[in-house]
Parts: C-alpha cells; sequence; structure tokens
C-alpha cells in the first residue's frame, strides 16, 4: 500500500481465469459478444487502477476435450483437447477485440504455434508486456493435452510471478455443495488449500490446486456475473472465497 496519497494498487499483477461460460449467454454456447463486452468492460476499468493483468481463457463454451469424447471412439482424446485448446484461441480473439474496441493496448499469446493468428507464449515477452500496461489474454492452454485451462492459469500464475490467481466463475464463490442444486449450500469466505482437499470442494481441478498450494499462490473465486465483480476483485476488495495458506 502506497503510504501517502492514492494508495497503490493491492495487488501488481494478477491472472485472471476466465471460462468459457463467460463468453456465451447463461445456459447457452458459442460465442456472445454481449456477453464478451461485459467482460472487456469490467477488465479495462480494473487495468486502470494500475494492476498488470494477464488473462486465461477456457473454451467450454465451445468443446471440452473429456466431454467431447466420452462415448464415441471415432475421436482419439488427445485430438479432443487439442480441439478444445484451439476453442480457447477463438474466445481469444473475441476478447482481443473486444478490449481494443475500449480503447485497451492488448496482446494475444498462444501456446500452440498459430503465426497470423497471435504471437507464440513466450514467458519473458508476455512480462515485458505486462510491465508496459498490455492486457495480455493467453489462450491454447498449456500447449499440451489432458488438462484444463484451470491447470494452464495456476502454471502461468506462478511463471509469471502474478500476486493471486483470480478464478472468475458464475456463482459467487465456493460453497459447502452445488448451490445451484442444493439451496442450503454455505458459501465460505476463506479456506485453505487443505480445506478444499479435504471437503473435496469444486474450486480448481486438482492439479492447478495443488500448484498453487506449493508454491503458495492465492486463489480468489468469485462470481463474474456480477457488474463490477472483475474490477473489485482485482483492486483487492473482498469478493467471493480466498483460497490461501493459514496464517502462521
Ligand atoms: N485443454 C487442454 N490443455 C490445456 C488446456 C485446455 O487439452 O492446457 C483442452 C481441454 O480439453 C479442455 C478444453 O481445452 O476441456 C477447454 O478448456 P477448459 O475445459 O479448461 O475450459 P473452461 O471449462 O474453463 O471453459
Amino acid at each position: 500500500m502506497a503510504e501517502t496519497g492514492q494508495a497503490a494498487p493491492h495487488y501488481k499483477r494478477i491472472v485472471l481465469k476466465i471460462s468459457g461460460e463467460g463468453f456465451c449467454e447463461s445456459g447457452q454456447r458459442g460465442i456472445s459478444m454481449d456477453a464478451v463486452t461485459h467482460i472487456a468492460r469490467q477488465t479495462v476499468r480494473a487495468s486502470q487502477h494500475g494492476t498488470q493483468i494477464a488473462i486465461v481463457l477456457g473454451g467450454g463454451n465451445i468443446l471440452r476435450g473429456a466431454q467431447f469424447t466420452s462415448g464415441t471412439s471415432s475421436v482419439h482424446e488427445a485430438t479432443a483437447h487439442y480441439m478444445g485448446m484451439l476453442a480457447t484461441v477463438m474466445n481469444g480473439l473475441a476478447l482481443q477485440d473486444a478490449l481494443e474496441l475500449l480503447g485497451c493496448d492488448t496482446r494475444l499469446m498462444t501456446a500452440i504455434k498459430m503465426d497470423g493468428v497471435a504471437e507464440p507464449y513466450i514467458r519473458r515477452r508476455a512480462r515485458r508486456h505486462l510491465d508496459k500496461g498490455r492486457i495480455v489474454i493467453l489462450v491454447a492452454g498449456t500447449g499440451s493435452p489432458f488438462v484444463t485451462t484451470d491447470t494452464a492459469a495456476a502454471q502461468r500464475a506462478l511463471e509469471l510471478d502474478a500476486d493471486a490467481l483470480l478464478k472468475a466463475t458464475r456463482v459467487d464463490g465456493v460453497f459447502s455443495d452445488d448451490p445451484e442444486k442444493n439451496p442450503h449450500a454455505v458459501l465460505y469466505g476463506e479456506l485453505t488449500y487443505d480445506d478444499v482437499r479435504r471437503q473435496n470442494l469444486r474450486v480448481m481441478d486438482q492439479e492447478a490446486i495443488t500448484k498453487c498450494q506449493q508454491y503458495n499462490m492465492p486463489i480468489l473465486v468469485f462470481n463474474f456475473r456480477k457488474e463490477g465483480n472483475i474490477e473489485r476483485a482485482i483492486q483487492g476488495q473482498r469478493v467471493g472465497t480466498l483460497v490461501h495458506e493459514e496464517e502462521s
């Protein structure tokens, strides 16, 4: 925090994970530019507070590898995962244009080389873009099949030395049970990584949690559908559920 004058941003640099569901209307699939613009508007406002922002995108609004192959053997599961990674690239292109229309400087970086569409993801180059105040959109996950974009987000948060991993979801945070099915589910304000494991809570996939716990990367899970929440989360305000190590 700044000692005098304007308060410094709570986070210097964050990785924001946005699932594919943020790119379509509730209960639908594909890409809705209204939904993308809603995210872009909030992100631009948040970036004006000085926090460096890298966004890792999911692709579930178009295709998830594991779901696509379940019940069929005509597509190898690895192929389906590559298709899922390509879905994230389409989302990235849409978000980039939405952000730029709002006057934002952006870079789209892909983990699968795709000249003519996006820059290759190179850690040092991504950091340079962030230092220059550009919003960096990271697509194609890790570039490897059989994992999800949650794992990619954890990986990027660690290698870019982010202060936190912010996971934007369609529910208010982490609940004791599925809030869309159980109206009595309790919303947690704070959890430790061990709480998440012990109670088998749905925060991110196990691999992502393990990575974050190992390097003590805080995870904030919050609802992106509530206007202003992306901005609040990036400013370090208490929204949703914070998963972190127990205070010593
Ligand atoms: N995927 C992959 N490797 C990665 C990231 C993603 O194979 O590093 C594939 C995987 O099939 C996944 C799909 O891309 O299901 C789309 O990503 P995800 O399901 O994480 O999207 P979200 O649920 O966040 O919308």
